[in-house]
């Protein structure tokens, strides 16, 4: 599996970058180029901070995986119709608005506080869309380790290779 820069402006004074299951997410400051070279060295900066990929502790079962996503489902207050498991190229997950979760068949071959983290990150998007304060606070709420989770997921995929222009 491979994964895309997502670059947004907005009206910020630093760069920041965001390591989601759903991509890495650049935040850059309004009229600031993301090819130019500092944008581009930021970001190798941030790839090179991240852990070595694990080995695959997986696969998780239905059942478990079930489990898991009624548990979260239950203690976020949030509705899922249909779990459904497929190849996904360019993301570990995604959860539509009514209600289907899609997760990364890859994923559950990982360890299973990974697929947690994504789980609960997914169907945290079921009530804020974007990852703004209100987002992070209520993972940090939820499992404080989310950050490194997130990073050692973005390893199995970034590793230390450079990044796709973006
Ligand atoms: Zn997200």
């Amino acid at each position: 599996m491979s994964t895309d820069v997502i670059v947004r402006h907005e009206d910020r004074r630093t760069l920041a970058m965001r390591i989601t299951p759903e991509g890495v997410v650049l935040l850059l400051p309004q009229g600031v180029d993301a090819n130019s070279e500092a944008v581009q060295a930021f970001i190798a900066a941030g790839l090179a901070r991240l852990p070595e990929p694990e080995p695959p502790a997986g696969p998780m079962g239905r059942g478990a995986l079930e489990a898991l996503v009624d548990r979260w489902a239950k203690r976020l207050g949030v509705s899922v119709r249909r779990i459904r498991v497929q190849q996904m190229r360019r993301k570990w997950a995604s959860f539509s608005s009514k209600g289907t979760l899609t997760l990364a068949q890859d994923l559950l071959l990982l360890s299973q506080d990974l697929v947690e983290y994504v789980i609960c990150h997914e169907l945290l998007h079921q009530r804020f869309p974007d990852h703004g304060k209100g987002f992070r606070a209520m993972l940090s709420a939820w499992l404080p380790d989310w950050e490194a989770r997130e990073r050692r997921l973005m390893a199995q995929v970034m590793g230390k290779r450079k990044p796709h222009s973006v």
